[in-house]
């Protein structure tokens, strides 16, 4: 019997919309319709301002992502696990719709964090982000972190905030050391996640992109497949290793 193919995925936005989740930049994205609503996602206005904070978690609440459900994209990619071939999944995604669907959460790399975890900018303790809504709906405006009293937030990355950098070595090291990657629902525009693909080319892995609209990345791409993800995810799973 052949070894599977070791392979890196790489998910954006594009593969949550099917559940319901808006993309940032689409033509139904979150900026797209409310540009106002980024300015409550920037690290510096949220710090400085209690009313900025008291928005954001609003905002967060309106997110679709929490009665979302998990759909065939991701399920192919739980499939691709359980078949021995996944190396690694690194998410841009916050919804973790990934982990929802059963893959491993060792597995998953989440670069911009998850929206279900709130951390304390000052301490940082974990909680949960249920627990910060529940407070604002019992009055508190700006529910503070419960250990030390410091800003708490969203254990997501905000806008002018950098990366967790430890996360994000383990995403390049994942596109390199793996035979395939394939980046799914992505428009590779976002540095440095997208430059997992020039470190994928350099290392001689073979590039797979499914996406909606063009990439960057696509004449460098061995494959780029424009299909609806839910069906092309799942057939490219099987040809990478066919069920047994
Ligand atoms: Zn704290």
């Amino acid at each position: 019997m052949v070894a599977p193919p070791r392979v890196t995925v790489l998910t954006g936005a594009g593969i949550s919309t099917a559940s319901g989740i808006p993309d940032f930049r689409g033509p139904n994205g979150l900026w797209t319709r409310d540009p106002a609503a980024e300015a409550l996602f920037t690290i510096d206005n949220y710090l400085a301002d209690p009313d900025v904070r008291r928005r954001s978690w609003l905002a967060r609440r309106a997110n679709p992502a929490w009665g979302a459900e998990p759909n065939a994209g991701h399920r192919a990619l739980v499939e691709l696990e359980r078949r021995g071939a996944l190396r690694a999944l690194v998410t841009q995604n916050i919804d973790r719709l990934h982990q929802s669907a059963g893959s491993s959460p060792d597995l998953v790399l989440e670069v911009h964090g998850n929206m279900v975890e709130a951390v304390c900018w000052s301490c940082g303790a974990r909680s949960l982000t249920a627990d910060a809504l529940a407070r604002l709906d019992a009055g508190d405006d700006d529910p503070a972190c419960r250990s030390c009293g410091g800003i708490l937030k969203t254990a997501t990355v905000m806008f002018g905030q950098a990366l967790d950098p430890a996360v994000l070595e383990a995403a390049f090291v994942a596109a390199e050391d793996c035979d395939v990657l394939v980046a799914v629902g992505t428009t590779l525009q976002v540095q440095p996640v997208a430059s997992m693909c020039d470190l994928a080319r350099r290392a001689g892995v073979e590039l797979i992109i499914v996406n909606r609209d063009p990439t960057p990345y696509d004449v460098v791409a061995r494959r780029v497949i424009r299909g609806d993800i839910t069906e092309a995810l799942p057939a490219l799973v099987d040809e990478l290793v066919p069920p047994s």
